[in-house]
């Protein structure tokens, strides 16, 4: 599972998959949720990096997906973490965190 945005997905460790799980949860079975990013949450993002919005509800704020936009800043603590300004093409400005965007593949222009 994703620790940043909570998507499961599979690993993708090559041929050992028991003798990785072993080695790097030890005392977990095998198959159990562990923390690996998914390929979204995966990297850092930069100022100016080109992103769209992921779909993000929670109790108190809901994010569409599918909004365009370039990251004009990043709020930063180094216990906290990090909130991403996004200047969506909209004109509107999207305070997000990591999990509700993602770097535009080159394909999507
Ligand atoms: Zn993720």
């Amino acid at each position: 599972m994703c620790p940043i945005c909570g998507a499961v997905g599979h690993l993708n460790v090559g041929g050992d998959i028991a003798g990785w799980f072993a080695e790097r949860y030890p005392g977990l079975d095998l198959g159990a949720l562990v923390p690996e990013p998914c390929p979204y949450c995966f990297g850092e993002l930069a100022i100016g990096d080109r992103v769209v919005t992921r779909r993000l509800s929670n109790d108190t704020l809901t994010i569409e997906p599918g909004q365009r936009g370039a990251v004009e800043a990043i709020r930063a603590n180094a216990d906290s973490g990090k909130l991403y300004v996004v200047v969506l093409e909209s004109g509107k400005t999207l305070t997000s965190p990591r999990g509700a965007i993602r770097k535009r593949r080159e394909s999507e222009g």
